[in-house]
Protein backbone atom coordinates (compact mmCIF):
# COMPACT_ATOMS: atom_id res chain seq x y z
CA UNK A 1 0.00 0.00 0.00
CA UNK A 2 1.44 3.72 -0.98
CA UNK A 3 1.56 6.16 1.56
CA UNK A 4 -1.46 9.01 1.36
CA UNK A 5 -0.68 12.86 2.55
CA UNK A 6 -3.82 13.97 4.42
CA UNK A 7 -3.42 17.65 5.39
CA UNK A 8 -5.29 19.56 8.00
CA UNK A 9 -6.25 22.65 8.01
CA UNK A 10 -4.29 24.63 10.53
CA UNK A 11 -5.26 28.33 10.84
CA UNK A 12 -7.46 28.14 14.23
CA UNK A 13 -9.47 25.18 16.07
CA UNK A 14 -8.03 21.48 17.13
CA UNK A 15 -6.05 20.93 14.50
CA UNK A 16 -3.07 19.00 16.71
CA UNK A 17 -5.80 16.70 17.30
CA UNK A 18 -6.67 15.80 13.89
CA UNK A 19 -2.56 15.19 13.56
CA UNK A 20 -2.29 13.26 16.37
CA UNK A 21 -5.20 10.72 15.49
CA UNK A 22 -4.05 10.37 11.44
CA UNK A 23 -0.80 9.63 12.89
CA UNK A 24 -1.87 6.21 14.10
CA UNK A 25 -3.41 5.01 10.66
CA UNK A 26 -1.40 2.99 8.94
CA UNK A 27 0.02 4.50 5.27
CA UNK A 28 -1.05 8.04 6.09
CA UNK A 29 1.09 11.14 6.45
CA UNK A 30 -0.61 14.04 8.15
CA UNK A 31 0.84 17.08 7.24
CA UNK A 32 -0.78 20.71 8.56
CA UNK A 33 -1.83 23.18 5.62
CA UNK A 34 -1.82 26.82 6.01
CA UNK A 35 -0.41 28.07 2.73
CA UNK A 36 -1.17 27.22 -1.48
CA UNK A 37 1.86 25.52 -1.05
CA UNK A 38 0.95 23.04 1.84
CA UNK A 39 -2.54 22.43 -0.20
CA UNK A 40 -1.01 21.21 -3.16
CA UNK A 41 1.45 18.40 -1.40
CA UNK A 42 -1.81 16.57 -0.11
CA UNK A 43 -4.27 14.33 -1.06
CA UNK A 44 -7.22 15.10 1.25
CA UNK A 45 -8.00 18.16 3.97
CA UNK A 46 -9.55 17.73 7.30
CA UNK A 47 -11.75 21.01 8.20
CA UNK A 48 -11.37 21.00 12.37
CA UNK A 49 -13.33 22.21 14.91
CA UNK A 50 -13.03 25.49 15.81
CA UNK A 51 -14.68 28.72 15.81
CA UNK A 52 -16.56 28.79 11.79
CA UNK A 53 -16.49 32.86 11.48
CA UNK A 54 -13.19 33.01 12.15
CA UNK A 55 -11.63 30.05 10.38
CA UNK A 56 -13.42 31.60 6.70
CA UNK A 57 -12.11 34.84 7.65
CA UNK A 58 -8.69 33.33 7.94
CA UNK A 59 -9.08 31.63 4.79
CA UNK A 60 -10.61 34.66 2.61
CA UNK A 61 -7.71 36.56 3.37
CA UNK A 62 -5.09 34.12 2.37
CA UNK A 63 -7.20 32.79 -0.71
CA UNK A 64 -7.11 29.67 0.70
CA UNK A 65 -11.13 28.94 0.16
CA UNK A 66 -10.43 29.34 -3.19
CA UNK A 67 -7.97 26.84 -3.52
CA UNK A 68 -9.85 24.22 -1.35
CA UNK A 69 -12.94 24.68 -3.50
CA UNK A 70 -11.20 24.33 -6.37
CA UNK A 71 -9.26 21.24 -5.47
CA UNK A 72 -12.58 20.24 -4.38
CA UNK A 73 -14.60 20.19 -7.15
CA UNK A 74 -11.38 18.30 -8.93
CA UNK A 75 -12.14 15.51 -6.56
CA UNK A 76 -10.42 16.14 -3.78
CA UNK A 77 -11.41 14.45 -0.43
CA UNK A 78 -12.52 16.31 2.50
CA UNK A 79 -13.46 15.94 6.23
CA UNK A 80 -15.14 18.32 8.32
CA UNK A 81 -16.20 18.17 12.15
CA UNK A 82 -17.77 20.28 13.78
CA UNK A 83 -17.19 23.79 12.53
CA UNK A 84 -15.88 22.11 9.52
CA UNK A 85 -18.60 21.15 8.75
CA UNK A 86 -20.23 24.40 8.69
CA UNK A 87 -17.67 25.41 6.47
CA UNK A 88 -18.39 22.65 3.78
CA UNK A 89 -22.65 23.62 3.94
CA UNK A 90 -23.98 25.65 1.08
CA UNK A 91 -26.26 26.83 3.59
CA UNK A 92 -26.09 28.47 7.41
CA UNK A 93 -29.48 28.05 8.74
CA UNK A 94 -30.36 31.65 10.73
CA UNK A 95 -27.33 33.45 9.39
CA UNK A 96 -27.73 33.39 5.50
CA UNK A 97 -24.67 36.22 5.56
CA UNK A 98 -22.05 33.61 7.05
CA UNK A 99 -19.33 32.82 4.22
CA UNK A 100 -18.83 29.07 3.79
CA UNK A 101 -17.03 27.22 1.57
CA UNK A 102 -20.52 25.91 0.03
CA UNK A 103 -19.23 22.86 -1.06
CA UNK A 104 -21.86 20.07 0.29
CA UNK A 105 -25.60 20.53 0.06
CA UNK A 106 -26.50 20.53 3.23
CA UNK A 107 -27.92 23.32 5.76
CA UNK A 108 -26.16 23.69 8.76
CA UNK A 109 -27.94 24.61 12.31
CA UNK A 110 -24.75 26.19 14.49
CA UNK A 111 -24.92 25.49 18.17
CA UNK A 112 -27.91 23.78 17.63
CA UNK A 113 -28.13 21.77 20.93
CA UNK A 114 -28.56 24.76 23.71
CA UNK A 115 -26.47 26.43 25.81
CA UNK A 116 -27.59 24.20 28.74
CA UNK A 117 -25.98 21.35 26.76
CA UNK A 118 -23.27 22.96 25.01
CA UNK A 119 -20.86 20.02 25.69
CA UNK A 120 -22.32 16.38 25.92
CA UNK A 121 -21.01 12.39 24.88
CA UNK A 122 -23.00 10.01 23.56
CA UNK A 123 -22.86 6.69 22.17
CA UNK A 124 -23.55 6.63 18.02
CA UNK A 125 -23.60 4.38 15.25
CA UNK A 126 -21.97 5.67 12.20
CA UNK A 127 -23.17 3.27 9.10
CA UNK A 128 -20.21 4.13 6.45
CA UNK A 129 -19.74 2.11 2.97
CA UNK A 130 -22.12 -1.16 4.78
CA UNK A 131 -19.95 -0.96 7.63
CA UNK A 132 -21.66 0.04 11.24
CA UNK A 133 -18.95 1.79 13.24
CA UNK A 134 -19.97 2.39 16.96
CA UNK A 135 -18.41 5.66 17.72
CA UNK A 136 -18.32 7.69 20.77
CA UNK A 137 -19.77 11.19 19.81
CA UNK A 138 -18.29 14.21 21.53
CA UNK A 139 -20.52 17.41 21.11
CA UNK A 140 -18.68 20.96 21.77
CA UNK A 141 -21.22 23.79 20.81
CA UNK A 142 -22.08 21.74 18.07
CA UNK A 143 -23.97 22.02 14.77
CA UNK A 144 -26.46 19.73 13.21
CA UNK A 145 -27.54 19.28 9.68
CA UNK A 146 -30.91 20.94 9.44
CA UNK A 147 -31.46 19.37 6.21
CA UNK A 148 -30.07 18.47 2.83
CA UNK A 149 -30.63 16.94 -0.69
CA UNK A 150 -31.40 13.91 -1.40
CA UNK A 151 -28.17 13.15 -2.94
CA UNK A 152 -26.10 13.69 0.80
CA UNK A 153 -26.25 9.80 2.80
CA UNK A 154 -27.11 10.04 6.65
CA UNK A 155 -24.49 8.39 8.15
CA UNK A 156 -25.41 9.15 12.10
CA UNK A 157 -28.24 10.77 14.06
CA UNK A 158 -28.54 11.84 17.31
CA UNK A 159 -32.15 12.11 19.06
CA UNK A 160 -33.36 12.50 15.25
CA UNK A 161 -30.92 14.80 14.43
CA UNK A 162 -28.55 14.29 11.59
CA UNK A 163 -25.06 14.53 13.06
CA UNK A 164 -22.82 12.88 10.38
CA UNK A 165 -23.14 13.15 6.82
CA UNK A 166 -21.35 12.21 3.17
CA UNK A 167 -21.80 13.25 -0.17
CA UNK A 168 -19.39 11.77 -2.74
CA UNK A 169 -15.96 12.74 -1.38
CA UNK A 170 -17.16 15.04 1.44
CA UNK A 171 -17.35 13.65 4.88
CA UNK A 172 -18.88 15.67 7.63
CA UNK A 173 -19.53 14.87 11.34
CA UNK A 174 -20.93 16.97 13.99
CA UNK A 175 -18.73 15.61 16.98
CA UNK A 176 -14.97 15.15 17.53
CA UNK A 177 -13.75 11.48 16.64
CA UNK A 178 -10.45 13.08 16.64
CA UNK A 179 -10.81 14.05 20.68
CA UNK A 180 -11.52 10.58 21.04
CA UNK A 181 -9.14 7.47 21.15
CA UNK A 182 -10.47 6.18 18.35
CA UNK A 183 -9.43 6.17 14.89
CA UNK A 184 -12.40 4.32 13.31
CA UNK A 185 -14.14 7.78 11.44
CA UNK A 186 -10.67 9.07 10.51
CA UNK A 187 -9.62 5.64 8.88
CA UNK A 188 -12.84 5.56 7.27
CA UNK A 189 -11.76 9.00 5.53
CA UNK A 190 -8.75 7.58 4.63
CA UNK A 191 -10.22 4.81 2.66
CA UNK A 192 -12.08 7.50 1.06
CA UNK A 193 -8.92 8.97 -0.13
CA UNK A 194 -7.33 5.70 -1.22
CA UNK A 195 -10.63 5.41 -3.34
CA UNK A 196 -9.76 9.31 -4.95
CA UNK A 197 -6.44 8.50 -5.63
CA UNK A 198 -7.30 4.77 -7.87
CA UNK A 199 -10.47 6.32 -9.49
CA UNK A 200 -9.35 9.70 -10.13
CA UNK A 201 -12.13 12.00 -11.36
N1 LIG B 1 -19.86 26.56 17.52
C1 LIG B 1 -18.74 26.56 16.64
C2 LIG B 1 -19.07 27.29 15.32
O1 LIG B 1 -20.19 27.64 15.10
C3 LIG B 1 -18.31 25.14 16.32
C4 LIG B 1 -17.80 24.48 17.59
C5 LIG B 1 -16.77 23.42 17.35
O2 LIG B 1 -16.16 23.32 16.29
N2 LIG B 1 -16.49 22.66 18.39
O3 LIG B 1 -18.21 27.51 14.53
Amino acid sequence: MTAINIGVLAVQGDFHAHIKMLQTIAEVNAQEVRTETDLAGVDALVLPGGESTTIIKLLSRSYLDKEIVKRAQSGMPIYGTCAGLILLAKEVSERPDQPTLQLMDICAARNAFGRQIDSFETDLTVSASGDVIPVRGLFIRAPFVASHDSSVQVLATYRDRVVAVQQGRLLATAFHPELTGDNAIHKYFASIVRGSIERPK
